[in-house]
């Protein structure tokens, strides 16, 4: 298990006061016991396969672009590591799944997840011979991964699936955990894939804004997804860091890589 992390996540931008550097310094002293690998930032080659240039353009004049090119970064090195063989966890931020290819909204300015995924999709080996693998991104953020979703609208090769999730008129769905984690199962099982993604995001936890999973449920759906990943994809997966504002968000994470990761 990799945790991919640099220390300039925890550095300070403009940005909801919400979303600070805390939730990845403080996350990262969590997982000490891990190995930790540091990323490069991403390509604008990379980037622009999923975002049009002159929105690239747009995060640069904001004053984004370096935070949020690192970030992606980190994504795409967590998806090398996964393609490689061992699992990964990106503790990036700022996060991705609210953006779309030529807009984003919600604290987002690159999608992480979209791009780590458009570099490596081309070498997935598949299960029928010469054909390249299918990707499945669960993300179990509380808020619906829109950016995600739209990006991957038309491609056959990626399956996105939100669990549970707000959808973008903010539509709290009624779920209980067993419900909640039940959907995870459901989905994992019911979709063909050949490397496993996911935006994991924590403000579903039981103190956050969607008042609903606990730490142990974090550790069971870092299990099915490692499991689902272990009997389709010979275990390829990582996860990205997306929402998650309460300040039990280091332990949300330590319990999900906990379940993630391997035996
Ligand atoms: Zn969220």
């Amino acid at each position: 298990m990799k945790i991919v992390y640099s220390e300039k996540f925890a550095e300070r931008y403009s940005t909801n006061p919400v979303e600070g550097p805390d939730r990845a310094r403080l996350s990262a002293r969590k997982l000490q016991s891990y190995d930790f690998i540091e990323p490069l930032p991403a390509s604008l080659e990379e980037v622009s396969r999923v975002h049009s240039r002159e929105y690239i353009e747009m995060v640069r004049r904001k004053g984004m672009l370096a935070p949020a090119l690192l970030a992606a970064g980190g994504a795409c090195l967590a998806a090398e590591i996964a393609l490689g063989g061992e699992e990964a966890f990106a503790l990036v931020r700022p996060p991705g799944h609210h953006a779309a290819s030529d807009h984003a909204w919600g604290m987002c300015y690159l999608n992480n997840v979209a791009v780590a995924v458009r570099k490596i999709e081309d070498r997935i080996e598949g299960k029928i011979e010469g054909r390249t693998g299918k990707v499945l991104i669960v993300d179990i953020d509380l808020h619906y991964g829109d950016g995600t979703v739209g990006i991957f609208r038309w491609d056959d090769g990626v399956k996105v699936a939100n669990i549970g999730a707000i959808d973008p008129g903010f539509d709290y769905l009624a779920l209980d955990p067993a419900g909640y984690i039940g959907q995870v199962e459901r989905t994992v099982a019911q979709s063909d894939f050949d490397l496993l993604a996911v935006s994991a995001g924590f403000d579903t936890y039981a103190l956050d804004w969607g008042g609903l999973l606990d730490l142990a449920d974090y550790r069971e759906i870092g299990r099915i997804l490692r499991e689902g990943a272990e009997e389709r994809c010979i275990g390829r997966r990582f996860a990205v860091l997306e929402g998650g504002y309460h300040q039990d968000l280091p332990l949300c994470i330590r319990s999900f890589v906990e379940g993630f990761e391997g035996p």
